[in-house]
């Protein structure tokens, strides 16, 4: 079965065991009755796979949860209240007093958060890695270190990591490698083909793709379920069913989606390129960008968000010039099917963007291409003066 029609069938009910609606039913639950205790005790065993208390998932939870891990190619899925319960509770899973973990610096800005503050508090030593490090980071493991984290492209400066020879060393050591897929979904970047061990997805992002609901999704190996299955259990996360099922309405169209965001952000980045206030865009589908090869390699396409950075360093000027697009919406978040644009500060401690001057961030949505390099034309022309 190709890809898109998997898409089209992944989780949904089968109508030879009688007539189903198309899309698999909202089932709301807390309680659910069971006819006697021999069955409720045995739904005890299954608890996180069938319906048996609505905090351990409905049958709306699993068929997301189902979809998406077939479709990377992992072995199951958890479904989170958001993306950064996803990394939190991930994290959690394998993070001890005395323990290390290796973070890749170019990290989501809230990961690095919780980073910084509660994991160091709780005595584990986080070490922030550079992206571009390969299989150098073997240098860096320790008999403590518990997981390597990576997050590529890093979804603020747009660095790969090698994953490949990241996860060969992580496996070499018997550590989880997980890895922050969002930017990428399960369509652009096949995790498990790769050597990941442990998929995040800000399904907020592409995979729910209309900006109007919150979800997490960590896919598993085999290896690395019952760490993570167990650690959510404890923590009590449950997720709504009404997401759940926006998001695998949204899944269905992803593919599609995908295809016009890459279309899309590759002309407005194309252009951008030759705008003499333009010193870089920091997109990995671009030839110009210095891990083209390496994105080509791995991925199978570009989403549609990326960087660029401004030679401007007035900040008040930058400001304006946000301000002043029409189609390019001021707001966090991205993967939905509009334009957004925002001025990213990131913290780093390893090879920072080299350029100087401002860096702006896109996320190119379906509109119209002309139209929104005219926003920008105006907008630059603006700057310039
Ligand atoms: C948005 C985002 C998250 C967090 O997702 P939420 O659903 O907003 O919590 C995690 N990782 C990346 C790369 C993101 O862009």
């Amino acid at each position: 079965m190709k890809t898109d029609t998997k898409i089209a069938r992944l989780g949904r009910p089968h109508a030879k065991d009688g007539p189903v609606s198309v899309n698999p039913p909202v089932v709301r639950a807390s309680t659910v009755l069971f006819p006697d205790m021999e069955t409720y005790d045995a739904a005890g065993k299954e608890k996180y796979t069938t319906l048996r208390y609505g905090r351990h998932g409905t049958p709306t939870a699993f068929a997301l949860a189902d979809a998406v891990a077939e479709l990377e190619g992992g072995y199951r899925a958890i479904v989170l209240p958001s993306g950064l319960a996803a990394i939190s509770a991930t994290l959690l899973a394998y993070a001890r007093p005395g323990t290390h973990l290796l973070v890749t610096d170019n990290v989501y800005g809230p990961t690095r958060n919780l980073c910084d503050s509660y994991l160091r508090e709780l005595g584990v030593d986080v070490e922030y890695f550079p992206p571009r490090i390969g299989a150098d980071i073997a240098a860096r493991v320790r008999p403590e270190t518990v997981a390597i984290y990576c997050e590529s492209p890093g979804s603020a400066t747009f660095e790969l990591e090698d994953i490949p020879a990241i996860a060969s060393v992580a496996a070499g050591h018997g550590i989880p490698l997980i890895n922050d897929n969002t930017w990428a979904t399960p369509l652009l970047f096949p995790s498990f083909e790769r050597g990941v061990d442990i998929s995040i997805h800000a399904g907020t992002k592409y995979i729910v793709g209309h900006s109007d609901a919150m979800l997490g999704i960590v896919v598993c190996s085999e290896a690395t379920w019952g760490t993570v299955r167990n650690l959510v259990g404890l923590l009590g996360y449950s997720t709504s069913s009404d997401d759940c099922y926006l998001a695998l309405r949204g899944l269905r169209t992803m593919a599609l989606r995908l295809e016009r965001h890459q279309a899309n952000a590759l002309k407005v980045a194309r252009w951008l390129e030759q705008r003499p206030e333009v010193t870089a865009v920091h997109y990995p589908a671009l030839e110009s960008h210095p891990d083209h090869a390496l994105w080509k390699r791995d991925f199978r396409g570009a989403s549609g968000l990326f960087a660029f950075t401004l030679a401007s360093d007035d900040h008040a000027a930058v400001v304006r010039f946000a301000d002043g697009l029409r189609y390019f919406g001021i707001g966090s978040s991205w993967g939905g099917f509009e334009s957004l644009v925002t001025l990213p500060h990131p913290k780093r401690e390893h090879d920072a963007l080299p350029e100087g001057g401002s860096l702006v961030r896109l996320h190119v949505g379906l509109e119209d291409p002309d139209d929104l390099i005219a926003d920008l034309e105006a907008g630059l022309t603006a700057l310039s003066k």
